[in-house]
């Protein structure tokens, strides 16, 4: 029996055993298992510690830019090998979920995403991710145990949302006060002069002060600015261009001492104060609708490909964060996503 480096394991068909011979081949059999094991050592260890769910199951509109989304959030995990992805998806298009009419059997579909979710999302399951990514889920997801969920960011995960995680969940506002906003409209397909709020933090600090991107930009409701740590933002509308506070990227912590309402008058630092206690961590980014705002490769595109290397880093350096893999503010900020 040979064996090869890289966790090569060799399997032998065995054509005929007796008593003598089961018992020969299951030790050979164990030896195998157990070098092979030993073999694999020194690439498991190189391998990402840490293990990210990402959801991409939808309940309302489904963007075309999911599939895309999926590839390279598992590319960015491999080439850097700061973490490993599982999927909790659905595809309404295979053709498993295919209806007597030829189109997606909702009913199916519907069956299939709380399936995947009640697998991936328990309490019990979520115990081993790190963290968890929404890109591009949409509508009230039907997951085990939504607060549960909270509480699990809340005890020290991460929690990603790319684009329309923010329209995820309008009938949970638990969930609007965990991702740190909600969801109003957007106008047509536009491209923005995004303001670079933090050049320091790793999401941001390979964007220059005001970053040119051309995608479906969102506007907001419920969200709190004295409760995030703004990334990106506009200061102007983005289609209309009236000026204004409208903001495309965050982050925040999540937990402890920060749930209590914004006071009316000058008290806010009270709560800031309190920020860098909450385990949590919370990276949100409205970009991510158009295919080519993932991937500098897909073919039929408005951004150069430098916009879309320059969102996987700007995603990349969230999802480090989240992980608890680098640091955004300064210590000396009382910031709340410190
Ligand atoms: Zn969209």
């Amino acid at each position: 029996m040979s064996l090869r480096m890289g966790g090569y394991c060799p399997r032998q068909p065995v054509k005929f055993m007796n008593t003598k011979n089961i018992v020969l081949t299951g030790k050979l059999l164990l030896a195998a298992v157990t070098v092979c094991a030993v073999a694999a050592l020194p690439a498991q260890a190189q391998a990402a510690s840490k293990k990210v769910l990402v959801v991409t199951v939808t309940k309302g509109f489904r963007h075309s830019s999911i599939p895309t989304a999926e590839k390279i959030l598992a590319q960015l995990g491999q080439t850097t090998s700061a973490f490993t992805v599982e999927y909790a998806r659905v595809e309404p298009t295979d053709p498993q979920f295919k209806g007597a009419d030829g189109k997606p059997d909702k009913a199916k579909v519907d069956a299939a995403i709380k399936t995947i979710l009640a697998e991936k999302m328990s309490p019990a399951a979520l115990k081993q991710y790190d963290a968890v990514i929404f890109a591009n889920t949409t509508g009230d997801l039907p997951l085990p145990d939504n607060q549960a969920f909270l509480d699990w960011i809340k005890s020290g995960k991460g929690f990603v949302g790319m684009h329309s995680a923010t329209d995820t969940f309008h009938g949970f506002q638990p969930y609007i006060e965990m991702i740190g906003g909600e969801f109003k409209t957007h106008g047509a397909q536009v491209e923005v002069s995004a303001i670079n709020q933090d050049q320091e933090c790793p999401a941001c600090r390979h964007l220059p002060a005001n970053w040119k991107v051309f995608d479906e930009i969102y506007q907001f409701k419920n969200f709190d600015r004295t409760k995030v740590h703004g990334l990106l933002t506009l200061d102007k509308h983005p289609n209309d261009k009236t000026p204004g506070d409208y903001p495309i990227s965050w982050c925040k912590r999540y937990g402890g001492g920060q749930l209590a309402p914004t006071p009316p008058n000058g008290a806010t630092l009270l709560i800031q104060k309190d920020w860098h206690k909450a385990p949590g961590r919370v990276f949100y980014t409205s970009l991510g609708h158009r295919e080519d705002v993932w991937d500098p490769a897909w073919p039929d595109r408005k951004n150069p490909k430098e916009v879309a290397e320059a969102y996987q880093a700007h995603i990349l350096g969230g999802i480090k964060w989240a992980l608890g893999l680098t640091q955004c503010c300064p210590k000396a900020l009382k910031c709340p996503a410190r």
